[in-house]
Protein backbone atom coordinates (compact mmCIF):
# COMPACT_ATOMS: atom_id res chain seq x y z
CA UNK A 1 0.00 0.00 0.00
CA UNK A 2 1.59 3.09 -0.97
CA UNK A 3 1.45 4.89 2.71
CA UNK A 4 3.67 2.16 4.02
CA UNK A 5 5.84 2.65 1.23
CA UNK A 6 6.04 6.44 1.77
CA UNK A 7 6.98 5.56 5.32
CA UNK A 8 9.68 2.69 4.35
CA UNK A 9 11.07 4.93 1.68
CA UNK A 10 11.07 8.13 4.35
CA UNK A 11 15.01 8.68 5.91
CA UNK A 12 16.05 10.30 9.15
CA UNK A 13 18.40 13.03 8.69
CA UNK A 14 21.58 13.11 11.10
CA UNK A 15 20.54 15.63 14.02
CA UNK A 16 23.91 16.93 13.84
CA UNK A 17 27.66 16.54 13.61
CA UNK A 18 28.68 17.72 16.67
CA UNK A 19 30.19 14.52 17.93
CA UNK A 20 33.00 12.36 16.32
CA UNK A 21 32.61 8.47 16.14
CA UNK A 22 36.20 8.22 18.22
CA UNK A 23 34.79 10.10 20.85
CA UNK A 24 31.66 8.59 21.28
CA UNK A 25 33.43 5.09 21.47
CA UNK A 26 35.71 6.04 23.90
CA UNK A 27 33.01 7.91 26.60
CA UNK A 28 31.25 4.01 26.11
CA UNK A 29 34.61 2.31 26.44
CA UNK A 30 34.94 4.33 29.93
CA UNK A 31 31.51 3.57 30.86
CA UNK A 32 31.74 0.31 30.06
CA UNK A 33 34.99 -0.71 32.09
CA UNK A 34 35.00 -3.71 34.13
CA UNK A 35 38.70 -3.41 35.98
CA UNK A 36 39.84 -5.18 38.34
CA UNK A 37 38.60 -3.32 41.69
CA UNK A 38 35.16 -3.63 40.35
CA UNK A 39 34.85 -6.42 38.74
CA UNK A 40 35.68 -7.87 42.93
CA UNK A 41 32.94 -5.34 44.22
CA UNK A 42 30.69 -7.58 41.51
CA UNK A 43 32.11 -11.14 43.10
CA UNK A 44 31.00 -9.77 46.73
CA UNK A 45 28.03 -8.27 45.55
CA UNK A 46 26.79 -11.60 43.61
CA UNK A 47 27.87 -13.53 47.05
CA UNK A 48 26.01 -10.92 49.47
CA UNK A 49 22.90 -10.48 46.75
CA UNK A 50 22.98 -14.58 46.87
CA UNK A 51 22.99 -14.60 51.04
CA UNK A 52 20.18 -12.09 50.83
CA UNK A 53 18.28 -14.41 48.53
CA UNK A 54 18.19 -17.59 50.75
CA UNK A 55 17.59 -15.77 54.04
CA UNK A 56 13.77 -14.10 53.21
CA UNK A 57 11.55 -14.06 50.43
CA UNK A 58 12.00 -11.54 48.41
CA UNK A 59 15.38 -10.46 50.32
CA UNK A 60 16.95 -9.56 47.34
CA UNK A 61 16.42 -9.58 43.29
CA UNK A 62 18.45 -12.70 42.94
CA UNK A 63 15.48 -15.11 43.72
CA UNK A 64 17.33 -17.81 44.52
CA UNK A 65 14.85 -20.35 43.64
CA UNK A 66 14.52 -23.75 46.08
CA UNK A 67 14.63 -26.35 42.99
CA UNK A 68 13.42 -29.48 45.81
CA UNK A 69 16.04 -31.61 44.04
CA UNK A 70 18.11 -32.93 46.50
CA UNK A 71 20.05 -35.53 45.37
CA UNK A 72 21.54 -35.72 42.37
CA UNK A 73 22.37 -38.51 40.00
CA UNK A 74 25.41 -40.93 40.78
CA UNK A 75 25.04 -42.89 37.40
CA UNK A 76 22.84 -46.47 39.13
CA UNK A 77 20.22 -45.05 37.02
CA UNK A 78 18.23 -47.32 35.01
CA UNK A 79 15.82 -47.31 32.43
CA UNK A 80 14.01 -45.27 29.60
CA UNK A 81 13.36 -42.12 30.45
CA UNK A 82 12.25 -38.90 28.45
CA UNK A 83 12.81 -35.37 28.20
CA UNK A 84 11.37 -32.20 26.81
CA UNK A 85 13.24 -29.13 26.53
CA UNK A 86 11.79 -25.35 25.97
CA UNK A 87 14.82 -22.90 26.11
CA UNK A 88 15.24 -19.35 24.53
CA UNK A 89 15.13 -20.42 20.94
CA UNK A 90 14.73 -23.97 20.11
CA UNK A 91 12.71 -26.65 21.51
CA UNK A 92 14.00 -30.70 22.07
CA UNK A 93 12.79 -33.94 22.58
CA UNK A 94 14.84 -36.30 23.71
CA UNK A 95 14.89 -40.29 25.17
CA UNK A 96 18.01 -41.99 26.88
CA UNK A 97 18.40 -45.54 28.19
CA UNK A 98 19.84 -45.86 30.83
CA UNK A 99 22.12 -48.76 32.15
CA UNK A 100 23.29 -47.91 35.14
CA UNK A 101 26.86 -47.52 36.54
CA UNK A 102 28.60 -50.08 33.83
CA UNK A 103 26.20 -48.90 30.95
CA UNK A 104 25.68 -45.57 31.26
CA UNK A 105 24.27 -43.47 28.85
CA UNK A 106 23.58 -46.79 26.12
CA UNK A 107 21.06 -45.19 23.61
CA UNK A 108 20.13 -41.85 23.13
CA UNK A 109 17.31 -40.03 20.44
CA UNK A 110 16.43 -36.40 19.97
CA UNK A 111 14.68 -33.66 17.88
CA UNK A 112 15.01 -30.60 17.81
CA UNK A 113 13.23 -27.50 16.28
CA UNK A 114 12.95 -23.99 16.68
CA UNK A 115 10.09 -22.46 18.36
CA UNK A 116 7.41 -20.91 16.00
CA UNK A 117 8.15 -17.03 17.47
CA UNK A 118 3.89 -17.00 17.52
CA UNK A 119 3.82 -19.28 20.38
CA UNK A 120 6.16 -16.87 22.30
CA UNK A 121 3.75 -14.39 22.15
CA UNK A 122 0.30 -16.52 22.28
CA UNK A 123 -1.39 -18.50 24.74
CA UNK A 124 -0.39 -20.91 27.40
CA UNK A 125 -2.84 -23.67 25.33
CA UNK A 126 -1.23 -23.20 22.43
CA UNK A 127 2.57 -23.19 23.55
CA UNK A 128 1.50 -26.06 25.58
CA UNK A 129 -0.50 -28.26 23.33
CA UNK A 130 2.95 -27.56 20.54
CA UNK A 131 5.20 -29.04 23.17
CA UNK A 132 2.75 -31.94 23.91
CA UNK A 133 2.22 -32.57 20.09
CA UNK A 134 5.83 -32.90 19.50
CA UNK A 135 6.44 -34.71 22.16
CA UNK A 136 3.52 -37.27 21.72
CA UNK A 137 4.50 -38.05 17.45
CA UNK A 138 8.32 -38.57 19.03
CA UNK A 139 6.82 -41.12 21.46
CA UNK A 140 5.20 -42.93 19.06
CA UNK A 141 8.53 -43.53 16.67
CA UNK A 142 9.94 -45.05 19.62
CA UNK A 143 12.21 -47.73 18.41
CA UNK A 144 12.96 -51.38 19.74
CA UNK A 145 15.95 -50.47 21.09
CA UNK A 146 14.20 -48.63 23.91
CA UNK A 147 12.89 -50.60 26.57
CA UNK A 148 10.52 -49.76 29.41
CA UNK A 149 10.57 -51.74 32.93
CA UNK A 150 7.18 -53.96 32.83
CA UNK A 151 4.60 -51.84 34.72
CA UNK A 152 6.52 -48.56 34.06
CA UNK A 153 4.44 -45.19 32.37
CA UNK A 154 6.58 -43.17 30.46
CA UNK A 155 8.53 -40.98 32.91
CA UNK A 156 9.39 -37.12 31.62
CA UNK A 157 12.26 -34.51 32.80
CA UNK A 158 10.64 -31.19 31.86
CA UNK A 159 13.17 -28.66 31.35
CA UNK A 160 11.50 -25.27 31.06
CA UNK A 161 14.51 -22.48 30.97
CA UNK A 162 12.46 -19.75 33.42
CA UNK A 163 11.90 -18.96 36.78
CA UNK A 164 9.23 -20.79 38.22
CA UNK A 165 8.24 -21.25 42.16
CA UNK A 166 8.28 -24.76 42.83
CA UNK A 167 6.34 -26.60 45.53
CA UNK A 168 7.64 -30.18 44.43
CA UNK A 169 10.16 -31.77 42.06
CA UNK A 170 7.28 -31.78 39.70
CA UNK A 171 5.21 -28.84 40.16
CA UNK A 172 6.10 -25.10 39.97
CA UNK A 173 4.43 -21.88 38.97
CA UNK A 174 5.79 -19.54 36.03
CA UNK A 175 6.89 -16.51 37.89
CA UNK A 176 7.83 -14.07 34.56
CA UNK A 177 8.89 -14.80 31.36
CA UNK A 178 12.02 -13.75 30.06
CA UNK A 179 13.88 -13.66 26.84
CA UNK A 180 11.31 -13.67 24.10
CA UNK A 181 8.57 -15.20 25.57
CA UNK A 182 5.66 -13.00 26.37
CA UNK A 183 2.72 -15.70 27.26
CA UNK A 184 0.63 -14.00 29.42
CA UNK A 185 -1.93 -16.05 30.63
CA UNK A 186 0.73 -18.82 31.74
CA UNK A 187 2.01 -16.64 34.52
CA UNK A 188 1.13 -18.03 37.79
CA UNK A 189 0.09 -21.31 36.16
CA UNK A 190 1.50 -24.94 37.14
CA UNK A 191 3.58 -25.45 34.11
CA UNK A 192 3.70 -29.03 34.45
CA UNK A 193 0.44 -29.70 35.11
CA UNK A 194 -0.24 -27.97 31.89
CA UNK A 195 1.67 -29.76 30.01
CA UNK A 196 0.36 -32.81 31.39
CA UNK A 197 -3.04 -31.74 30.42
CA UNK A 198 -1.82 -30.71 27.37
CA UNK A 199 -0.65 -34.22 26.89
CA UNK A 200 -3.72 -36.34 28.54
CA UNK A 201 -6.04 -34.39 26.11
CA UNK A 202 -4.11 -36.66 22.93
CA UNK A 203 -5.24 -39.31 24.54
CA UNK A 204 -1.58 -40.16 26.12
CA UNK A 205 -0.61 -41.21 29.72
CA UNK A 206 2.76 -40.35 30.76
CA UNK A 207 4.11 -38.88 33.88
CA UNK A 208 6.18 -35.64 34.44
CA UNK A 209 8.81 -36.61 36.76
CA UNK A 210 10.64 -33.78 37.30
CA UNK A 211 10.39 -30.09 36.80
CA UNK A 212 13.75 -29.08 35.88
CA UNK A 213 15.36 -25.33 34.82
CA UNK A 214 17.70 -25.39 31.87
CA UNK A 215 20.83 -24.68 34.67
CA UNK A 216 19.27 -27.72 36.68
CA UNK A 217 19.31 -30.01 34.04
CA UNK A 218 22.76 -28.82 33.15
CA UNK A 219 24.36 -29.18 36.84
CA UNK A 220 22.42 -33.22 36.94
CA UNK A 221 24.00 -34.07 33.50
CA UNK A 222 27.37 -33.58 34.50
CA UNK A 223 27.09 -34.27 38.33
CA UNK A 224 26.31 -37.91 36.40
CA UNK A 225 29.55 -37.74 34.83
CA UNK A 226 32.02 -36.31 37.37
CA UNK A 227 31.29 -35.83 41.27
CA UNK A 228 32.95 -32.50 41.65
CA UNK A 229 30.24 -30.61 39.44
CA UNK A 230 29.16 -28.30 41.74
CA UNK A 231 27.66 -25.35 39.77
CA UNK A 232 26.09 -25.14 36.06
CA UNK A 233 25.94 -21.78 34.29
CA UNK A 234 24.36 -21.08 31.32
CA UNK A 235 25.39 -18.72 28.64
CA UNK A 236 23.22 -18.78 25.97
CA UNK A 237 19.88 -16.66 24.39
CA UNK A 238 19.62 -16.32 29.13
CA UNK A 239 22.15 -16.55 31.23
CA UNK A 240 21.72 -17.88 34.70
CA UNK A 241 23.28 -20.21 37.54
CA UNK A 242 22.44 -23.00 39.94
CA UNK A 243 24.06 -24.72 42.73
CA UNK A 244 24.71 -27.05 45.36
CA UNK A 245 23.74 -25.30 48.33
CA UNK A 246 23.80 -26.24 52.21
CA UNK A 247 20.00 -26.91 53.09
CA UNK A 248 20.57 -25.48 56.38
CA UNK A 249 21.57 -21.94 55.00
CA UNK A 250 18.27 -21.69 52.98
CA UNK A 251 16.92 -19.82 56.06
CA UNK A 252 13.56 -19.05 54.41
CA UNK A 253 12.75 -22.91 53.65
CA UNK A 254 9.77 -23.59 55.70
CA UNK A 255 9.95 -27.17 55.27
CA UNK A 256 12.22 -30.02 56.49
CA UNK A 257 15.42 -30.34 55.42
CA UNK A 258 16.58 -33.11 53.62
CA UNK A 259 18.08 -35.97 54.39
CA UNK A 260 20.81 -34.73 52.05
CA UNK A 261 21.78 -31.70 53.82
CA UNK A 262 21.67 -30.18 50.18
CA UNK A 263 19.49 -28.75 48.01
CA UNK A 264 20.01 -27.24 44.30
CA UNK A 265 19.41 -23.29 44.17
CA UNK A 266 18.00 -22.01 41.02
CA UNK A 267 19.84 -18.37 40.92
CA UNK A 268 17.92 -16.84 38.33
CA UNK A 269 21.26 -14.37 37.81
CA UNK A 270 19.71 -12.83 35.13
CA UNK A 271 17.82 -10.67 37.60
CA UNK A 272 20.89 -9.58 39.89
CA UNK A 273 21.35 -6.51 40.06
CA UNK A 274 24.21 -3.68 41.46
CA UNK A 275 25.04 -0.34 41.54
CA UNK A 276 28.61 -1.59 40.64
CA UNK A 277 27.43 -2.63 37.38
CA UNK A 278 29.07 -0.35 34.44
CA UNK A 279 25.13 0.79 33.13
CA UNK A 280 25.15 3.09 30.43
CA UNK A 281 22.67 4.71 28.48
CA UNK A 282 22.52 1.69 26.09
CA UNK A 283 21.26 -0.49 28.87
CA UNK A 284 18.52 2.10 29.74
CA UNK A 285 17.25 2.03 26.11
CA UNK A 286 17.59 -1.26 25.43
CA UNK A 287 15.77 -2.26 29.01
CA UNK A 288 13.16 0.12 28.16
CA UNK A 289 12.01 -1.26 24.64
CA UNK A 290 12.79 -5.09 25.82
CA UNK A 291 9.54 -7.47 26.79
CA UNK A 292 10.47 -7.64 30.39
CA UNK A 293 11.94 -3.37 31.40
CA UNK A 294 13.34 -3.17 34.74
CA UNK A 295 13.93 -6.82 35.02
CA UNK A 296 17.02 -9.15 34.31
CA UNK A 297 19.30 -5.89 33.96
CA UNK A 298 22.42 -8.24 34.45
CA UNK A 299 20.82 -10.58 31.49
CA UNK A 300 20.45 -7.78 29.49
CA UNK A 301 24.09 -6.94 29.83
CA UNK A 302 25.45 -10.07 29.11
CA UNK A 303 23.19 -12.99 27.21
CA UNK A 304 22.86 -13.63 23.86
CA UNK A 305 19.36 -12.60 23.53
CA UNK A 306 20.89 -8.91 23.92
CA UNK A 307 24.72 -8.59 23.38
CA UNK A 308 23.80 -7.70 19.35
CA UNK A 309 21.31 -5.04 20.50
CA UNK A 310 23.95 -3.24 22.54
CA UNK A 311 26.32 -2.70 19.52
CA UNK A 312 23.52 -1.66 17.52
CA UNK A 313 22.18 1.40 20.04
CA UNK A 314 26.34 2.78 20.28
CA UNK A 315 25.99 2.54 16.37
CA UNK A 316 22.77 4.27 16.09
CA UNK A 317 24.26 7.17 18.40
CA UNK A 318 27.70 7.32 15.79
CA UNK A 319 24.81 7.52 13.11
CA UNK A 320 23.01 9.75 14.05
CA UNK A 321 25.09 12.31 16.19
CA UNK A 322 28.50 11.97 13.83
CA UNK A 323 27.12 10.68 11.11
CA UNK A 324 29.06 7.37 10.52
CA UNK A 325 26.98 5.62 7.54
CA UNK A 326 26.09 9.19 5.50
CA UNK A 327 24.10 12.13 6.02
CA UNK A 328 20.81 9.59 7.08
CA UNK A 329 20.56 6.83 9.40
CA UNK A 330 19.68 3.87 7.60
CA UNK A 331 16.32 2.70 8.25
CA UNK A 332 16.54 -0.30 9.91
CA UNK A 333 19.41 0.83 12.03
CA UNK A 334 16.13 1.93 14.34
CA UNK A 335 14.62 -1.11 14.49
CA UNK A 336 15.25 -3.39 18.04
CA UNK A 337 17.17 -6.43 17.81
CA UNK A 338 17.77 -6.29 14.24
CA UNK A 339 21.80 -7.04 14.68
CA UNK A 340 21.33 -10.63 16.27
CA UNK A 341 24.77 -11.48 18.54
CA UNK A 342 25.88 -14.18 15.63
CA UNK A 343 26.50 -11.37 13.22
CA UNK A 344 28.57 -9.32 15.98
CA UNK A 345 30.36 -12.42 16.35
CA UNK A 346 31.25 -12.41 13.35
CA UNK A 347 32.10 -9.17 12.69
CA UNK A 348 34.17 -9.68 15.61
CA UNK A 349 35.96 -12.67 14.84
CA UNK A 350 36.90 -10.59 11.47
CA UNK A 351 41.11 -10.64 11.22
CA UNK A 352 41.30 -9.97 7.21
CA UNK A 353 43.38 -6.71 7.15
CA UNK A 354 40.57 -4.65 5.56
CA UNK A 355 37.41 -5.79 7.52
CA UNK A 356 35.35 -8.21 5.10
CA UNK A 357 33.38 -9.80 7.16
CA UNK A 358 32.64 -6.06 9.10
CA UNK A 359 31.67 -4.35 5.66
CA UNK A 360 29.43 -7.89 4.75
CA UNK A 361 27.32 -8.18 7.93
CA UNK A 362 26.58 -4.20 7.79
CA UNK A 363 25.66 -4.93 3.81
CA UNK A 364 23.50 -7.70 3.96
CA UNK A 365 21.63 -6.76 7.54
CA UNK A 366 21.38 -2.74 7.09
CA UNK A 367 22.19 -2.42 3.55
CA UNK A 368 24.92 -0.30 3.95
CA UNK A 369 27.31 0.15 1.55
CA UNK A 370 31.13 1.22 1.14
CA UNK A 371 32.04 2.11 4.64
CA UNK A 372 35.62 3.06 5.32
CA UNK A 373 38.06 1.05 7.29
CA UNK A 374 37.99 3.24 9.77
CA UNK A 375 34.49 3.57 10.40
CA UNK A 376 34.84 -0.72 10.22
CA UNK A 377 37.46 -0.45 12.45
CA UNK A 378 35.39 1.40 15.32
CA UNK A 379 32.42 -0.75 14.23
CA UNK A 380 34.73 -3.85 15.39
CA UNK A 381 35.76 -2.08 18.65
CA UNK A 382 31.93 -1.63 19.77
CA UNK A 383 31.15 -5.37 19.33
CA UNK A 384 34.55 -5.53 21.44
CA UNK A 385 33.89 -3.27 24.09
CA UNK A 386 30.26 -4.87 24.40
CA UNK A 387 31.31 -8.50 24.35
CA UNK A 388 34.12 -8.08 27.04
CA UNK A 389 31.91 -6.28 29.63
CA UNK A 390 29.56 -9.19 29.84
CA UNK A 391 32.06 -11.82 29.34
CA UNK A 392 33.89 -10.08 32.33
CA UNK A 393 30.35 -9.73 34.16
CA UNK A 394 29.69 -13.41 33.91
CA UNK A 395 33.35 -14.23 35.45
CA UNK A 396 32.25 -12.37 38.43
CA UNK A 397 29.38 -14.02 38.85
CA UNK A 398 30.83 -17.37 38.85
CA UNK A 399 33.51 -16.56 41.19
CA UNK A 400 30.83 -14.94 43.45
CA UNK A 401 29.01 -18.63 43.24
CA UNK A 402 32.86 -19.63 44.54
CA UNK A 403 32.96 -17.24 47.50
CA UNK A 404 29.66 -18.27 48.36
CA UNK A 405 30.35 -21.88 49.06
CA UNK A 406 34.25 -21.35 49.77
CA UNK A 407 35.67 -22.73 46.53
CA UNK A 408 37.76 -18.86 45.70
CA UNK A 409 40.53 -19.97 47.20
CA UNK A 410 40.32 -17.15 49.88
CA UNK A 411 40.76 -20.14 52.74
CA UNK A 412 42.22 -23.31 52.56
CA UNK A 413 40.16 -26.27 52.23
CA UNK A 414 38.99 -28.17 54.65
CA UNK A 415 38.95 -25.40 57.60
CA UNK A 416 35.90 -23.76 58.72
CA UNK A 417 35.84 -20.07 57.53
CA UNK A 418 34.43 -16.98 58.22
CA UNK A 419 32.90 -15.81 54.64
CA UNK A 420 33.18 -11.80 55.86
CA UNK A 421 31.19 -9.80 53.00
CA UNK A 422 30.35 -6.18 53.30
CA UNK A 423 29.13 -7.48 57.25
CA UNK A 424 27.56 -10.59 56.40
CA UNK A 425 29.21 -13.74 58.56
CA UNK A 426 28.83 -16.95 56.75
CA UNK A 427 30.18 -20.25 58.18
CA UNK A 428 31.23 -22.35 55.38
CA UNK A 429 32.91 -25.76 56.33
CA UNK A 430 34.77 -25.57 52.98
CA UNK A 431 34.33 -29.18 51.44
CA UNK A 432 31.29 -29.92 53.47
CA UNK A 433 29.61 -30.79 50.22
CA UNK A 434 31.49 -33.19 48.67
CA UNK A 435 33.92 -33.39 46.02
CA UNK A 436 37.91 -33.42 46.16
CA UNK A 437 38.67 -29.67 46.24
CA UNK A 438 38.08 -29.55 42.47
CA UNK A 439 35.12 -27.75 41.70
CA UNK A 440 33.86 -27.85 37.95
CA UNK A 441 31.02 -25.18 36.80
CA UNK A 442 29.43 -27.43 33.85
CA UNK A 443 28.47 -24.41 31.13
CA UNK A 444 26.11 -24.60 28.17
CA UNK A 445 24.51 -22.60 26.20
CA UNK A 446 25.18 -21.37 22.47
CA UNK A 447 27.12 -17.66 23.55
CA UNK A 448 29.78 -19.38 25.54
CA UNK A 449 30.09 -22.24 23.11
CA UNK A 450 30.36 -20.03 19.63
CA UNK A 451 31.29 -16.85 20.54
CA UNK A 452 34.89 -17.56 20.91
CA UNK A 453 36.36 -14.31 22.23
CA UNK A 454 33.43 -14.35 24.75
CA UNK A 455 34.06 -17.23 26.30
CA UNK A 456 37.80 -16.64 26.27
CA UNK A 457 37.91 -12.75 27.81
CA UNK A 458 35.65 -14.74 30.46
CA UNK A 459 38.01 -17.80 31.36
CA UNK A 460 40.67 -14.70 31.25
CA UNK A 461 38.83 -12.71 33.67
CA UNK A 462 38.11 -16.24 36.02
CA UNK A 463 41.76 -16.61 36.36
CA UNK A 464 42.59 -12.87 36.93
CA UNK A 465 39.73 -12.91 39.84
CA UNK A 466 40.81 -16.16 41.44
CA UNK A 467 44.51 -15.86 40.99
CA UNK A 468 46.37 -19.26 42.76
CA UNK A 469 42.68 -20.89 43.25
CA UNK A 470 42.17 -21.35 39.60
CA UNK A 471 43.84 -24.35 39.63
CA UNK A 472 41.30 -25.73 41.15
CA UNK A 473 38.02 -24.80 39.27
CA UNK A 474 37.41 -26.17 35.74
CA UNK A 475 35.08 -25.04 33.55
CA UNK A 476 33.70 -27.71 31.21
CA UNK A 477 31.51 -27.46 28.57
CA UNK A 478 28.35 -29.45 28.85
CA UNK A 479 26.78 -29.68 25.62
CA UNK A 480 22.78 -29.97 25.60
CA UNK A 481 23.10 -31.31 28.87
CA UNK A 482 19.99 -29.66 30.13
CA UNK A 483 17.71 -32.37 28.44
CA UNK A 484 19.52 -35.51 29.35
CA UNK A 485 20.26 -34.09 32.64
CA UNK A 486 16.26 -33.53 32.59
CA UNK A 487 15.51 -37.36 31.74
CA UNK A 488 18.14 -38.66 34.15
CA UNK A 489 16.42 -36.56 37.25
CA UNK A 490 12.98 -38.21 35.56
CA UNK A 491 14.64 -41.19 36.51
CA UNK A 492 15.78 -40.48 40.17
CA UNK A 493 12.48 -39.43 41.10
CA UNK A 494 10.53 -41.95 38.77
CA UNK A 495 7.52 -42.98 40.62
CA UNK A 496 8.58 -46.90 39.06
CA UNK A 497 12.26 -47.88 41.15
CA UNK A 498 13.25 -50.72 39.46
CA UNK A 499 14.67 -53.48 41.97
C1 LIG B 1 15.74 -17.58 32.59
C2 LIG B 1 16.40 -18.70 33.35
C3 LIG B 1 17.21 -19.56 32.40
C4 LIG B 1 18.17 -18.69 31.60
C5 LIG B 1 19.00 -19.49 30.61
C6 LIG B 1 16.76 -16.82 31.78
O1 LIG B 1 16.14 -15.85 30.99
O2 LIG B 1 15.10 -16.70 33.48
O3 LIG B 1 15.44 -19.50 34.03
O4 LIG B 1 17.92 -20.51 33.13
O5 LIG B 1 17.46 -17.71 30.91
O6 LIG B 1 18.20 -20.17 29.69
MG1 LIG C 1 18.96 -24.55 26.20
Amino acid sequence: CAAAAVVLTQRVKVRSQKYTARKILVEFQEACETPLPRLRQVVDAMAVEMHAGLVSEGGSKLKMLPTFIDHLPDGNEKGLYYAVDLGGTNFRVLRTQLGGLEGRVIKQEYEEVAIPPELMLGTSEQLFDFIAKELVSFVAREGEDFRLHEGQSREIGFTFSFPCKQTAVNSGTLLQWTKGFKVNDAIGQDVVAALQGSIERRGYKMRIAALVNDTVGTLAGGRYWNNDVMIAVILGTGTNACYVERAESISKWGGELPKSGQMVINMEWGNFWSSHLPRTYVDELLDNESLNPGEYGFEKMISGMYLGDCVRRVLVRMAQQAGIFGPHVPHKLLEAFTLQTPDMSKMHHDDSSDLKMVAEVLKTVYGIHNTTLGIRKIVLAVCDIVCQRGARLAAAGIVGILKKIGRDGSTANGFIRRNDVNGIHDELTVNSIGGSGKTVVAMDGGLYEHYSKFRNYMQQAVRELLGDAAKNVFIELSKDGSGIGAAILAASHAEYVPT
